[in-house]
């Protein structure tokens, strides 16, 4: 079967056969991909950014983790009454030895592998993964919808851990997929005012405005601070949202920020950032990082995603078939791209 791997700690994707997966073990399904989102992670891995050293022990290693497929196979000990369905997964592959997995924590696991990093991933038209990572989709969502609840999942907890109150004003700092799927969940949970700020993003601020957000900002050749000029005049923002994974955006956003007011940082950012803290301790103002999603957050998520497919489905901008997979990756880093989708054609 063809597969985008990872090969080598260094720049660059190969698009190549590979082994179509055996038979499941036990507690293991194998999966008929349908759709695969392409995330920021993929075109890190692919650029080979730092950050991701840990999965040079894995290679050659299968890509993509926001997917939806549907059960082909079931192992020994998983439920027949799965095969046929459709199910999302979360990528994230629990040890099962350490002392938060030994104790039922298993949101706080500490050896945990990652689908698409640290195993085998679903850029490849099958594959093998735990029953206990498949969360089935409701009747009737559609396999491209369904593989955005990984990166919604994300979102959602970025929200959830910026402790967003009703009528608050929000800030989201990167117009790409993260921030598209965060302004959805800010305006769930109540948000007054959402600014969404981009630079030299025109194409990702558009999507925004199709999405719903009116409130677009392109700061291309100005500061921040210059850029949402109109709306500091009533002083600054409540909550800051920064999916844009820039260092130098930091010192910007929490001069944009309210006194006691909180900024979430959601971007994976390739060096330190320059924080002025006196300001920082003076304004009462808490910086708070936000990554993976606990797992009650995926069927909330799911329910979202079914009460809003129409409109959650605008934000995929792309859609390639898996032939042109590292096309894909190569779009998604582009600033025309959103969400990018690789789609796999149906199983004979
Ligand atoms: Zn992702
Ligand atoms: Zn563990």
């Amino acid at each position: 079967m063809l597969a985008l791997q990872k090969t080598e700690a260094a720049p660059g994707l190969s698009l190549r056969e590979v082994a179509e997966p055996g038979l499941p073990q036990a507690g293991e399904v194998v999966l008929a991909i349908e759709a695969t989102g392409v995330c920021g992670t993929d075109v890190h891995i692919a650029h080979w950014t730092l950050g991701y050293e840990s999965m040079t022990s894995a290679m050659p290693v299968t890509i993509g983790h926001e997917t939806c497929g549907r059960v082909l196979r079931v192992g020994a000990g998983v439920d027949p009454a799965l095969i046929g369905r459709r199910v999302t997964v979360r990528p994230s592959v629990l040890c099962h030895a350490c002392p938060a997995c030994l104790s039922g924590d298993e949101d706080n696991c500490t050896g945990r592998r990652g689908v698409g990093i640290g195993r085998n991933g679903a850029f490849a038209p099958f594959l093998t993964v735990l029953a206990e990572n498949c969360v089935p989709v409701p009747d009737g969502m559609a396999a491209e919808i369904a593989a955005l609840t990984e990166p919604l999942t994300v979102c959602r907890e970025a929200v959830d851990t910026a402790g967003l109150k009703g009528g608050e004003r929000v800030l989201i700092l990167g117009p790409g997929s993260i921030g598209q799927g965060i302004a959805l969940f800010a305006e769930a949970a109540g948000a007054g005012e959402i600014a969404i700020v981009g630079r030299d993003d025109a194409a990702r601020l558009q999507r925004l405005n199709a999405l719903g957000f009116p409130n677009t900002v392109d700061s291309a050749g100005t500061s921040l601070r210059a850029a949402l000029a109109p709306w500091l005049e009533t002083g600054g923002f409540d909550v800051i949202l920064e999916a844009t994974g820039a260092p130098s955006v930091i010192p910007e956003a929490l001069s944009v920020l309210a006194k006691r007011g909180t900024l979430v940082v959601v971007g994976i950012h390739p060096a330190p950032a320059q924080v002025d803290l006196t300001a920082l301790v003076r304004n009462h103002q808490s910086i708070r990082g936000s990554y993976r999603a606990p797992v009650a957050t995926w069927a909330e998520v799911l329910t979202f995603l079914d009460r809003n497919a129409e409109r959650v489905g605008r934000m995929i901008s792309h859609h390639f078939p898996m032939s042109e997979a590292d096309r894909a990756v190569a779009e998604a880093g582009g600033k025309a791209a959103s969400k990018v989708m690789v789609l796999q054609e149906a199983p004979a």
